[in-house]
């Protein structure tokens, strides 16, 4: 009940008028009591004085009939009990009961104080008459001696009777006011609280979410004052988090987006947060790793144990890991890992939030591997032809130029030698250029067969040389090709070529161009030793051989030069191969957008 405040104005203000209004009811009740005793008290030692004066001078005929007569009449005539006393204290006179029958009366308190003080009165229970009483008493006089008292009592109900019907008026009184006070209360408390209780669910809406919810300003008291700050403060919140929002939002952007992984573990060592980049290095979904534990997500006792290391210590740890094949990534993964608490505070081991960053090296690691393998073959490459170059100047030198047969034959040998040194520099000195970009390209459409015909034309007597069945599918009806017809007729070339060099006797190679998703797709199958899958990803690279053994002569270029011809006309190449079953070589070439019909 006290809950509302409704309740907690009103019954107070009640309990309040109904205490002060009984005070006052108990009070008024006393002093009006007084007040009428006092009255009655005087009127009633008026009227027995008269009697006194009365009965004084014929005292001596007293207790007798007449008398008694007497005393009834006064009785009846005054409303009173009365009773005439002898000074001995003998009842001589009595209108209510048997005087004969009475006892003496001399030790009445107001016969006593009447003989003391010439008056006396006294309020007392009557057994008698089973009611409260008040009794006054006089002495009556005779020539100055003392002859008898005259006594006079009435109950007192009729007071009593007067008292309750104030109290009564009083306490209807109260309870009536307290009755308004309590209305008056209510309407109070609900003008008071409906501002409060309006507040109260613009609150809870917001809570609820809606950073909007406002309230309308209707009073300029402590209420409008409150609305006006609420409002205020929802204006306020609505913006910071409108702020945090976008901030988040654009946090979340940037680790969606970013390179490095991202990944946060909370003191309990679970993963909170998991970018892709960090889903993709450790080959796992956020639907698995979030809520995991790091171990159960990594799988990786390296990169646990630096974790580990910052989980205890408390301090940043950085990393370079190797992990081995995961996804796509066929040659395992290389990564340099940070570990860092997230938080200064609190220190306590064990129980920080960590934030790893997972860098992904294996490009830059890549690279590096490409570079030092490009100088150690160039190295390699020249000083093959080199040293036999100086095996023929030396051999000419101690002697061999004196035997001029044999002197040709050496020069021959030195002659082929320099042939093959100036075709490697030459294209190196080619694939430089093309790689940067210094060879513009002659674009026009052109038929795909009439770009593989010359090339297959040339080769064709190496093929037959070498006991292969070479087979040529290029429909009529393709699509034109807009492209540099002699730089595709290089790459097939090279692609040709290969397929000569790396197929045993006996075996079959086939050029067949199709349409596909848009482009021109020319394919290069041979049955011959096929390429490992170790050393396919490779073999676009410079100077890469995949065996050095069987690949003779080739200075490991041509299809480098060839991948940066079909990428420089906007298309792709790519090989497919099996180890001792053949291979696959494929390259696509943009097709000419057909032109709209002239009018
Ligand atoms: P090369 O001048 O040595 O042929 P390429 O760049 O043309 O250099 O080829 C690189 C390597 O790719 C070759 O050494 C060979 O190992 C491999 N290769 C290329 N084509 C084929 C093929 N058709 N069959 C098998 N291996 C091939």
């Amino acid at each position: 009940m006290f809950g509302n405040i409704r309740w907690r104005i009103a019954v107070p203000y009640a309990v309040l008028i109904l205490v002060a209004m009984g005070a006052l009811a108990v009070y008024l009740s006393q002093v009006v009591r007084t007040a009428e005793l006092a009255n009655l008290q005087a009127n009633m030692l008026r009227q027995a004085q008269l009697i006194a004066d009365v009965v004084g001078p014929d005292w001596d005929g007293m207790a007798s009939e007449a008398s008694d007569a007497q005393v009834q009449a006064w009785s009846e005539a005054l409303a009173v009990r009365v009773t005439l006393v002898a000074a001995d204290g003998t009842v001589v006179g009595e209108s209510h009961e048997d005087r004969t029958e009475m006892e003496n009366h001399l030790s009445r308190p107001e016969i006593q104080q009447a003989l003391a003080d010439g008056e006396g009165s006294n309020i007392r229970y009557s057994q008698t008459l089973a009611t409260e009483m008040l009794y006054v008493a006089v002495p009556v006089w005779q020539a100055r001696t003392l002859v008898g008292y005259v006594r006079l009592a009435v109950p007192l109900d009729e007071v009593a009777a007067r008292i309750n019907q104030l109290r009564g008026t009083i306490l209807t009184a109260a309870f009536l006011m307290a009755l308004v006070a309590v209305a008056l209360a209510v309407v109070i408390a609900e003008r008071t609280a409906r501002p409060v209780r309006r507040l109260t669910a613009v609150a809870r809406r917001m809570a609820d979410g809606d950073l909007d919810a406002r309230l309308y300003v209707t009073s300029r008291d402590e209420v409008g004052t409150l609305t006006q700050a609420f409002n205020n403060m929802g204006e306020q919140l609505r913006q910071q988090v409108v702020g945090l929002q976008t901030e988040r939002e654009r946090l979340a952007t940037i680790l969606e987006h970013m390179a490095d992984g991202v990944l946060i573990t909370d003191a309990s060592g679970r993963v909170q947060l998991l970018n892709p980049a960090a889903s993709r290095m450790l080959n796992t979904s956020p639907a698995e790793a979030l809520g995991a534990s790091f171990a159960q997500v990594v799988r990786h006792y390296r990169i646990i144990e630096v974790w580990q290391q910052c989980r205890q210590t408390g301090e940043q740890q950085v990393a370079a890991i190797e992990v081995a094949p995961a996804g796509k990534e066929p040659a395992g993964l290389f990564l340099q890992m940070v570990v860092t608490p997230l938080f200064d505070s609190p220190p306590a081991v064990n129980a920080q939030s960590l934030l790893v960053i997972f860098q992904n090296l294996t490009p830059v690691r890549r690279l590096e591997t490409v570079r030092r393998d490009f100088i150690s073959n160039i190295s390699h490459e020249l000083r093959t032809p080199l040293a036999s170059l100086k095996a023929v100047v030396e051999t000419l030198r101690d002697g061999a130029v004196e035997d001029p047969p044999a002197a040709v034959r050496f020069l021959d040998l030195a002659d082929r030698e320099l042939d093959a040194l100036t075709q490697m520099v030459e294209e190196l000195l080619e694939l430089s250029r093309i790689e940067s970009g210094r060879v513009p390209l002659r674009l026009a459409p052109t038929a795909v067969a009439a770009v593989v015909a010359p090339v297959v034309e040339r080769l064709r007597p190496q093929a037959e040389r070498a006991e292969l069945a070479l087979t040529v599918n290029v429909p009529a009806d393709l699509p034109l090709v807009l492209i540099d017809g002699p730089r595709v007729q290089q790459v097939l070339g090279n692609l040709l070529h290969n397929a000569i060099k790396f197929t045993p006797a006996g075996g079959t190679i086939a050029i067949d161009a199709r349409e596909a998703d848009g482009a021109l797709l020319v394919r290069v199958t041979d049955d011959g030793v096929g390429i490992p899958a170790g050393d396919l990803p490779r073999i676009f690279e410079r100077f890469y051989k995949a065996d050095r053994a069987r690949s003779g002569g080739g200075t490991g270029l041509g299809l480098a030069i060839a991948r940066h011809i079909v990428q420089a006309h906007g298309g792709q190449i790519w090989a497919r191969s099996k180890e001792g079953e053949g291979s696959r070589f494929y390259f696509t070439l943009p097709v000419v957008e057909s032109e709209p019909l002239a009018d």
